[in-house]
């Protein structure tokens, strides 16, 4: 049994009990609670139902290939426009020079980048094809559902044929970027140039329909309302009801501190993003895991996300750029020894893994 501080947790609590599903309003509730503990609790009773004492990491490394970008998002301090002194692409050779750099044999490459307006389609492909050649052990996670209708509109082709070309040429899951907040209201004012919550979904559900399984991110603590958090969530959840190809739940903190919002909007708290994290595990039922992304979060936090409902770590990651441009202040990669050290120490028993949720021996 439970104590609860906040008395509306307790009608949730017989709800989950029950493996009933959470509707919008307990979704509310939940959010509007300030019974942290009494969240971390509820969240932790479902991830050790799912999870046991489980928690996974991948040995991998990040491309950022170029922050050039024609959308330039409000909240988004990685973007640049091209000409910009701090604007960047990099050739495949460089990539591959780069990822032999770091410690190997890796298992995951998380290649993202801005929607940048020259590069052609094909080099897309063949940084794939290249990297499968070059790390044939390694799996491609690759380009967001923004990155993959930029990919239809430049190569005039549609998303189900761009998406089977980039699995012909290696692309084993996407990685779930792109999502922020579906609200139109939010788009509207933060990122007017990119591609809607529905088109989102419906490249999420083509690639389901595919057979490339994805993730999903939603980034919050910026200027959206707890309602809208909720129907991003829920939008996921009908989703993963009709296709179930979600592997994984990413909450993402907002970074103000580079971006145009700056002055508008203050980081998020602990206590939020741990609320956050236990809000997310309740309500999607439905998709298997849930990360605490340490390179937003930082490593202190992320860990104690693991009794808020989180079952994975991320990675051992090397070259992230996106977090360094926004301002982030976490170091850039963990050792399989320090990620190990960081779950053992949190209680939980650490499982190596790939990029698709496979154990690895
Ligand atoms: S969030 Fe993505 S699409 Fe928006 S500016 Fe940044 S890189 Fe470009």
């Amino acid at each position: 049994m439970i104590k609860f501080s906040d008395k509306n947790l307790s009608p949730i609590y017989e709800k989950i009990r029950e493996n009933s599903r959470l509707d919008f309003e307990d979704g509310l509730k939940l959010f509007r609670s300030n019974d942290l503990i009494g969240l971390g609790s509820l969240a932790s009773l479902v991830r050790e139902k799912l999870h046991n004492k489980k928690v996974y990491y991948v040995f991998n490394q990040h491309v950022n290939y170029s922050n050039i970008c024609l959308n330039l998002c409000k909240f988004c301090a990685f973007g640049k426009p091209p000409g910009d002194p701090e604007a960047y692409a990099l050739n495949i050779e460089e990539i591959v020079k780069k990822l032999k750099e770091n410690p190997s044999p890796i298992q995951e490459i998380h290649i993202v980048g801005g929607l940048h307006p020259t590069l052609p389609y094909d080099f897309y492909l063949e940084l794939l094809k290249t990297l499968k050649r070059e790390f044939p052990q390694a799996q491609l996670k690759a380009f967001t559902c923004v990155e993959i209708d930029h990919l239809a509109k430049i190569s005039s082709k549609g998303i189900e044929e761009v998406l089977k070309d980039l699995k012909e040429a290696g692309l084993s899951c996407l990685p779930g970027g792109g999502a922020e907040v579906f609200s139109e209201r939010i788009r509207k004012k933060l990122c007017p140039n990119k591609i809607t919550g529905k088109r989102w979904l419906e490249i999420a559900r083509t690639a389901h329909k595919l057979g490339i399984p994805t993730n999903a991110t939603m980034l919050y603590g910026h200027i959206e309302t707890y309602e809208e958090r909720l129907e991003h969530l829920i939008a996921l959840r009908k989703l993963q009801d009709e296709t179930g190809g979600f592997l994984c739940f990413i909450p993402l903190p907002f970074l103000p501190q580079k971006s145009y919002l700056k002055k508008e909007v203050a980081p998020t708290t602990g206590f939020e993003d741990l609320k956050m994290m236990a809000v997310a595990r309740l309500m999607l039922d439905n998709i298997p895991h849930l990360k605490a992304y340490w390179i937003f979060l930082g490593i202190k936090l992320a860990q104690v996300a693991l009794h808020f409902g989180a079952n994975d770590l991320h990675g051992t990651v090397y070259e992230e750029k996106i977090s360094d441009f926004s301002g982030g202040e976490t170091k850039k990669a963990l050792s399989r020894k320090e990620i190990e050290r960081i779950i053992r120490e949190a209680g939980f028993e650490p499982v190596e893994r790939d990029a698709l949720y496979n154990p690895l021996s």
